[in-house]
């Protein structure tokens, strides 16, 4: 349907060396974007990742190593790239405990990489979509940026705030040809899911598939995870003409969980 209709342009994705951000990735140089892939490390690993998905894609695809927790690499990922259409806010970290024993620098971690990130490359990357004439910011929020659940504070606070952040965005480029939409995902399963099993297991007693039926799909009525291509396609969607008017809000893609 939308063949390659964002060729010439460049999506950067943070966070995007496994799981939502790179299935992200490949839905965009499907549909003919450049991509930046990123994540804190500087492996080979991660550098063959682009190298194969711009092969896959037949589009260029780079990898640049900047830490979404700290505010100066934020800016300098954005720089590096030279040109951003396509911001897609995806970077997040983690952790579940109850308020009281909740460890403080685990707090300042998840709301710098979860939130405080996207401030900072929507910061640096509007002035380039002002002067580019187009661009589309994509936050990748959560069923936990409009609903909460226990034990998640910092990670609620955060997806809230990233919605929060986004309705600002769009309001500031309401007459640009620029808009700003949060994705929120139910759950995916993808490396951060996998690693809140255990935990969740021990939290509750509780054998794997009990975990995952009984306790995280609990609220997604749909009985089923969402897929990264899914969130892929719909930020393709939200890059397409068809959603130059949707600005300002949020897409649910949770198998029912927030209609609850
Ligand atoms: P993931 O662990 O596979 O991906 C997280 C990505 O963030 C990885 O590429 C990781 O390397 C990167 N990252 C972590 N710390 C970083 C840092 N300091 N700097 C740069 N990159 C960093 O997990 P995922 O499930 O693909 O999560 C992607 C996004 O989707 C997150 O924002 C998450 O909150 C959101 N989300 C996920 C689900 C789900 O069910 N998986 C549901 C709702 C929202």
């Amino acid at each position: 349907m939308f063949e390659t209709f964002l060729s010439g342009k460049t999506a950067i994705i943070t966070g995007s060396n496994s799981g939502i951000g790179l299935g992200i990735a490949h839905e965009l140089a499907r549909a003919g974007a450049s991509v930046v892939l990123n994540s804190f490390t500087d492996r080979d690993e991660d550098h063959e990742i682009a190298r194969s998905l711009g092969e896959k894609h037949g589009v260029e695809a780079r990898y640049i190593a900047a830490d979404m927790s700290k505010a100066d690499q934020c800016r300098a990922l954005i720089e590096k790239a030279g040109a951003c259409d396509i911001l897609i806010n995806n970077a997040g970290v983690q952790h579940v405990a109850p308020i009281s024993e909740f460890p403080a620098e685990r707090w300042d971690q998840i709301i710098a990489i979860n939130l405080t990130s996207a401030f900072h490359t929507t910061a640096a990357a509007l002035p380039m979509m002002r002067a580019a004439g187009w661009g589309r910011v994509i936050n990748i929020a959560s069923a936990h940026g409009l609903t909460a659940s226990p034990y998640k504070s910092a990670y609620v606070a955060a997806k809230h705030g990233v919605v929060g952040l986004t309705k600002v965005t769009a309001l500031e480029t309401a007459e640009a040809p620029i808009t700003a939409n949060a994705i929120c995902p139910g759950y995916v399963l993808t490396p951060l899911v996998e690693a809140q099993i255990p935990d969740t297991m021990k939290e509750y007693k509780m054998e794997r598939e009990e975990v995952i039926r009984n306790v995280m799909l609990a609220r997604q009525p749909s009985k089923d995870f969402a897929t990264v291509e899914q969130m892929g396609g719909t930020a393709v969607f939200l890059c397409s003409p068809a959603a130059d008017q949707i600005t300002g809000t949020t897409i649910s893609v949770d198998g029912g969980w927030t209609a609850l």
